[in-house]
C-alpha cells in the first residue's frame, strides 16, 4: 500500500471510533438529522491521483465552504473593485456575528463570515436574476470537479430560508448602509442556494484542486483564476476561513483551509493537494471537531505545511 493510503487509511479509522464527535449543528433543521458517526477524507494530489477513506463519496452539505467558490466568480466578474464593498481582516467573531457592522459601517470583515459572502451573492447578481446566478455557481463547481451529479439540496435551501432570520437581519442591516443593493430576498436567495450544494469530500477535493495548482485546473489545463488571484484567496482562508477559530486552525495544521456548518473543511497544500475532510460534529466555535483534527494528523504525519522552507522556490 503507498505511504500516503495507509496515513489516509489510519486517519478514518481513528476519527471513525472517536468517541467525543462535537455537536451537529441543528438551526438548520436537516442538518440535524446527519448521522454524527459519518467520517470522510479525500486528498487529491496534483498529479491526479486521489487517496479516499471512510465516507469519501457521500454527499454533505457543503454551507460555508461555497463562499470560496462565490468569492472566486465574484472576483472574476467585479475584480479588486469588490474589496471596496467586503474586508480582507479576520473578524474574531462568530462567522454570524451583526457586531462589527455597526461601527464600521456596513462593511463585513471578510468575504467568508455570513455578512461578506452575503454582500459577494449581492454582486453576483449585479443584472442577472438569482436563478441564473444559482445556474452559474452550479455549473463552475460542477465544472471544476468535472462531475455533472453534483446538486443543490432543496430542502436544505428552503430550511435555510425559513430559519435564517439572522441573516434577514445581517442583509437587511448592510442594505441601510447601501452594501446590499438587490431586494434582500433576491441576495439571501442566492446565498442560500449556494449553502445547499450537496458535495462528497471526493467532489470537493477535486473542484479544490485549482487553489492547490496556482490557479489552473489540472485535468483540464484551465487557468480558473490567475496565480496571484489563487494564492490571495488561500491567504484568506488561512486568515479568516475558520471564523474565531482560524488562528487556531492555522496554528494546528499550517494550510489554508475553509469550514461549513455541515462538519466539511476544504483544505489546500499550495503544490501538492486538495483535501477535504467531513465529520458533521462542530466544535464550540462552528468548525468541524473531527476534521479538524484529521487535518492535524494528516499535516503531521506529511509534513505538509505552508510554512515548510522549501529553498527551491525561492532560488
Ligand atoms: N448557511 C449557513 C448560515 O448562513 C452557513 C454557515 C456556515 O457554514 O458556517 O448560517
Amino acid at each position: 500500500m503507498l505511504e500516503l493510503d495507509r496515513i489516509v487509511a489510519a486517519i478514518a479509522a481513528e476519527m471513525k471510533a472517536a468517541p467525543d464527535r462535537g455537536k451537529v449543528a441543528d438551526y438548520i433543521p436537516p442538518l440535524a438529522c446527519v448521522p454524527p458517526s459519518k467520517f470522510g477524507i479525500a486528498v487529491v494530489l496534483a498529479d491526479g491521483t486521489c487517496h479516499l477513506g471512510g465516507d469519501a463519496e457521500e454527499p454533505f452539505s457543503i454551507q460555508s465552504i461555497s463562499k470560496v467558490f462565490a468569492l472566486t466568480l465574484a472576483l472574476g466578474e467585479l475584480g479588486d473593485e469588490l474589496w471596496r464593498r467586503v474586508g480582507r481582516e479576520p473578524s474574531g467573531s462568530a462567522f454570524n456575528s451583526i457586531v462589527q457592522l455597526e461601527s464600521e459601517s456596513g462593511i463585513p470583515r471578510n468575504p467568508f463570515i455570513n455578512a461578506g459572502a452575503i454582500v459577494v451573492a449581492d454582486i453576483l447578481l449585479g443584472r442577472f436574476r438569482p436563478n441564473e446566478v444559482i445556474g452559474n455557481l452550479l455549473r463552475f463547481v460542477r465544472n471544476l470537479a468535472g462531475d455533472e451529479s453534483i446538486a443543490i439540496d432543496e430542502a436544505v435551501a428552503h430550511a435555510e430560508h425559513q430559519t435564517g432570520f439572522r441573516n434577514f437581519a445581517l442583509a437587511y442591516y448592510m442594505r441601510s448602509f447601501g452594501n446590499i443593493r438587490h431586494a434582500v430576498e433576491d441576495t439571501l436567495s442566492v446565498y442560500f442556494h449556494q449553502c445547499a450544494l450537496a458535495m462528497s469530500c471526493h467532489q470537493l477535493a477535486l473542484a479544490g484542486r485549482y487553489l492547490a495548482n496556482d490557479g489552473r485546473n489540472p485535468s483540464t489545463g484551465q487557468n480558473v483564476v490567475t496565480s496571484q488571484r489563487a494564492r490571495r484567496i488561500n491567504a484568506l482562508m488561512m486568515s479568516c476561513g475558520h471564523y474565531d477559530n482560524s488562528g487556531e486552525f492555522a496554528f494546528r495544521t499550517g494550510l489554508p483551509g475553509k469550514s461549513g456548518v455541515g462538519g466539511g473543511i476544504l483544505a489546500v497544500a499550495p503544490g501538492i493537494a486538495s483535501i477535504t475532510v467531513w465529520s458533521p460534529g462542530l466544535n464550540e466555535k462552528g468548525n468541524s471537531q473531527l476534521g479538524s483534527l484529521a487535518l492535524e494528523r494528516l499535516t503531521q504525519a506529511t509534513g505538509w505545511s505552508v510554512f515548510e522552507p522549501r529553498p527551491d522556490n525561492y532560488a
